[in-house]
């Protein structure tokens, strides 16, 4: 127990740490470039946001859920995705009374009760970007368009856009009475969980995993087949922004997708080779949520992005992130005297900016080369006895093996220069 972490989470490991930030620095620079600003909410939030947010009859709801009661009797929950919470934040600060759209980003750990394996995890990481005030079929495209960006931008291949309409509430009652006419006879033999959706959410019933219910649902009525003017309309703009930003997209008429909240637009991007979690990102319309929540009547849209799994697919793609972490300057000390202008040294130059490693173990001259070497330094201060005596160091270039000495009281200024030069700083 002690030396084993909960079932279905991970540690970023410090070799691992670098990718993160790559990717997290990415997806900062694409949401500027796009207009969207952060927003960080807590990641817990009351049980009820949820409930009425995400949706009773979702399986985030009914089965995945990490509901806790606090020592003030509340019940709490861990926040299973961060579209809702970002609502209520944009209500809790009258976010409404600004001019619209607004435009915000969200980047953090999601936490869901759900059956580990690879790909899919209890703790998880979501990047996500909501639009409020907008009900515009270009933002829907634009949406899309920049989840894939930013896939592309990694380099990724072999992505699928699903795109459908899940109806808004003047399409979605008869979809709702097509679909319960002709899953009626099959009632009993659907799994308990889609008996009581049957009343509740037919729709949901078409995005069950069982296998049972995946075939008694072979040939239902889809959504799109219920459309109203104005939402096969809105699907049909949707698609002509898309063609015009060239982003491909099959329309997949039974995508309903996991939350209750989405009307109109929904869409999934999927990647081939990475197993049975292959949806890599999703988000749709959520145009009721915003006033179901308690808020003025808005429109809004959204996706979420699964990080380990954009970082899994990269993986199996064999693609590599940029994520050297380097080291300007090794420090390298023979003697007290020099270990201690060692010391003192390296703190000066941290402060400057400068990236600075030096050896804590009072090893041999050779040894510590070795490790500035493996570190990657690319230039070396060696500090000896005789240096010292002289009031000198000795920088050494890595890359060429080119060295000088350079008097100490200039040193720092020097090292600052011949990084410049490199191209490092
Ligand atoms: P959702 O919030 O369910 O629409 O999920 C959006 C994205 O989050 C998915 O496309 C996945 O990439 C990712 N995701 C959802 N659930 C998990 C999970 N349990 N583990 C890892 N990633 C997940």
């Amino acid at each position: 127990m002690l030396t084993t972490r909960p079932r279905g989470t991970n540690d970023i490991l410090p070799s691992e740490a670098g990718k993160w930030h790559y990717l997290e620095e990415l997806l900062r620079l694409v949401s500027k470039q796009y207009g969207y600003q952060e927003i960080r909410t807590p990641v817990f939030e009351h049980t009820e946001l949820f409930q009425r947010g995400v949706g009773e009859t979702t399986d985030i709801v009914e089965k995945e859920m990490y509901t806790f009661t606090d020592r003030g009797e509340r019940s709490l929950t861990l926040r299973p995705e961060g579209t809702a919470p970002t609502v209520r934040a944009f209500l809790e600060h009258k976010m409404y009374a600004n001019p619209q759209p607004t435009k915000l980003y969200y980047i953090g750990p999601m936490f869901r009760y759900d059956r580990p394996q690879a790909g899919r995890y209890r703790q998880f990481h979501q990047y996500g970007v909501e639009v409020f005030g907008s009900n515009d079929p270009s933002v829907d495209a634009e949406v899309i368009a920049m989840a894939m960006d930013i896939y592309e931008r990694l380099g990724l291949t072999g992505l699928t856009v699903e795109l459908n309409s899940v109806g808004c509430p003047v399409c979605r009652p008869r979809h709702r009475e097509e679909l319960q006419k002709f899953l009626e006879k099959n009632k009993a033999k659907l799994c308990p969980t889609c008996q009581g959706r049957y009343e509740k959410n037919p729709m949901r019933i078409l995005d069950c995993k069982n296998p049972g219910c995946q075939e008694l649902t072979q040939g239902a009525p889809t959504t799109s087949e219920t459309l109203c003017k104005d939402c096969s309309t809105h699907l049909e703009k949707v698609q002509s922004y898309l063609q015009a930003l060239g982003v491909p997209y099959v329309l997949n008429p039974r995508l309903v997708r996991g939350l209750d909240y989405y009307t109109g637009t929904a869409f999934e991007i999927t990647a081939q080779g990475i197993g049975a979690q292959s949806s890599i990102g999703g988000g749709g319309r959520y145009n009721g949520l915003i006033s179901q929540c308690g808020g003025p009547d808005t429109p809004g849209i959204g996706f979420a992005l699964g990080m380990e799994r954009i970082l899994l697919t990269l993986e199996q793609q064999g693609l590599i992130l940029p994520t050297k972490e380097m080291i300007h300057v090794f420090i390298a000390a023979l003697g007290k005297e020099a270990q201690t202008k060692a010391f003192t040294l390296a703190q000066s130059l941290r402060q400057k900016g400068v990236i600075v490693e030096r050896d804590y173990l009072g090893r041999s001259l050779k040894a510590q080369l070795k490790a500035a070497d493996r570190l990657e330094a690319v230039l070396t201060v060696i500090l000896g006895d005789e240096e010292i005596k002289k009031n000198t160091g000795i920088v050494r270039k890595m890359a060429n093996s080119e060295q000088v000495e350079i008097p100490l009281d200039d040193i720092t200024a020097y090292l600052i220069e011949e990084l410049q030069k490199e191209g490092v700083r």
